[in-house]
């Protein structure tokens, strides 16, 4: 390995890599998946968690520093926590983090601490049972504070929640969710809906632009300012309530871009390497791995090809595969 660390062709270097360790999932959230599911990728050609561990084994080296695991619904995949721990294991590696919707956290949350996962980003889309059931189009007797506090007593720091905001459907929540963080340490991130994959057409009717969420979160308190919490921020701006333990935060796909500073790549569960989460430029890596051939050349080869900015902001949503799909 050269010791150099991976910047692409606009100066921005790569310490954060997303890895989806499976495509499936025991949700059909109506805005990421069809509810008959996806053609769901054959075993043989998923990675195994030996292969998972050996990319970022040398990706490292290069300067790789946090890892996050998701999906598809991570926690599905058998033995997750060997996973979380052999990651633990790599030289480098500083930061792991899990994106979860929650459901198998009461029992994994204290084993999956204990394995050296650091924090988690829970989706949840209602506090209400009955419209958990209708977004999420699954009846799996789920209650996302009990997961959140579960996460929480087995001292996973900071948790965040991502919400996703429906117009007609859960925008009446905004201000339930935002109250949470006057009793809580958690962070509450409200997400424009992208209308992506084919539930595009679906979609665009109940996206809720960000101004108009910072509106309904005005209406519970004044909105300070903040930090956030103190670790991978990533695309969002934070406030917080006078007092309040936790924050709230607005991330905005559709109408800003981070484009400027992202850093980060995916990893897909068959393999490759994404440098952009809506472009389609695609790596294999699993091929050479397989082969035994050197990842190093082409992990620069990926990105090479990273776009500048991505291609929502040039309204080309046309060939967008669904975020469950690439590790969104
Ligand atoms: N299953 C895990 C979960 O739900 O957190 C991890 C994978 S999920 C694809 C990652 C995130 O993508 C979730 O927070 C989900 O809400 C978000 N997401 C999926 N489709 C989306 C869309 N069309 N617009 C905005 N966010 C979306
Ligand atoms: Fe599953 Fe997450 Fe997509 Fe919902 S958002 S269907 S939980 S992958």
């Amino acid at each position: 390995m050269s010791g150099v660390t991976l910047t692409d062709q606009f100066g921005r270097s790569i310490e954060y890599l997303r890895i989806s360790v499976t495509d499936r999932c025991n949700f059909r959230c109506t805005y990421c998946m069809p509810l008959a599911g996806l053609p769901w990728l054959p075993k043989a050609e998923i990675l195994s968690y030996e292969e998972i561990v050996a990319i970022v084994a040398q990706l490292a080296p290069l300067g790789l520093r946090r890892i996050r695991l998701t999906g598809g619904e991570p926690t599905i995949r058998p033995q997750l926590v060997s996973l979380v721990q052999q990651l633990r294991a790599v030289p480098g590696v500083e930061d792991i983090s899990l994106s979860t919707n929650g459901v198998r956290l009461p029992e994994l949350a204290q084993p999956l601490r204990d394995a050296g996962l650091d924090r988690i980003n829970m989706s949840a889309d209602s506090l209400r049972a009955d419209r958990i059931v209708a977004i999420a189009r699954k009846s799996l007797a789920f209650d996302p504070v009990v997961s959140l506090k579960a996460a929480e007593a087995a001292g996973l720091s900071p948790i965040k929640i991502n919400v996703v905001v429906l117009r007609g459907v859960n925008d009446d929540e905004v201000g339930d969710f935002a109250r949470l963080t006057r009793d809580h340490p958690w962070h509450v991130r409200f997400i424009e809906l992208m209308p992506v994959g084919d539930m595009r057409e679906l979609t665009w009717e109940h996206v809720v632009p960000t101004a108009e969420i910072l509106d309904r979160l005005s209406s519970v308190d004044v909105l300070v300012p903040d930090d956030g919490p103190s670790r991978g921020n990533g695309p969002a701006a934070y406030y917080r309530y006078a007092g309040a333990p936790g924050t709230v935060g607005v991330i905005t796909p559709m109408t800003h871009t981070y484009c400027g500073t992202c850093n980060r790549v995916r990893l897909t569960a068959d393999g490759r390497l994404r440098t952009c989460l809506f472009g389609d430029h695609e790596v294999n890596l699993r091929d050479a791995l397989r082969a035994g051939r050197p990842l190093e050349p082409l992990f620069r080869e990926a990105l090479a090809g990273k776009p500048k900015e991505h291609a929502l902001l040039q309204m080309q949503v046309g060939g967008l595969r669904a975020l469950s799909q690439v590790g969104g």
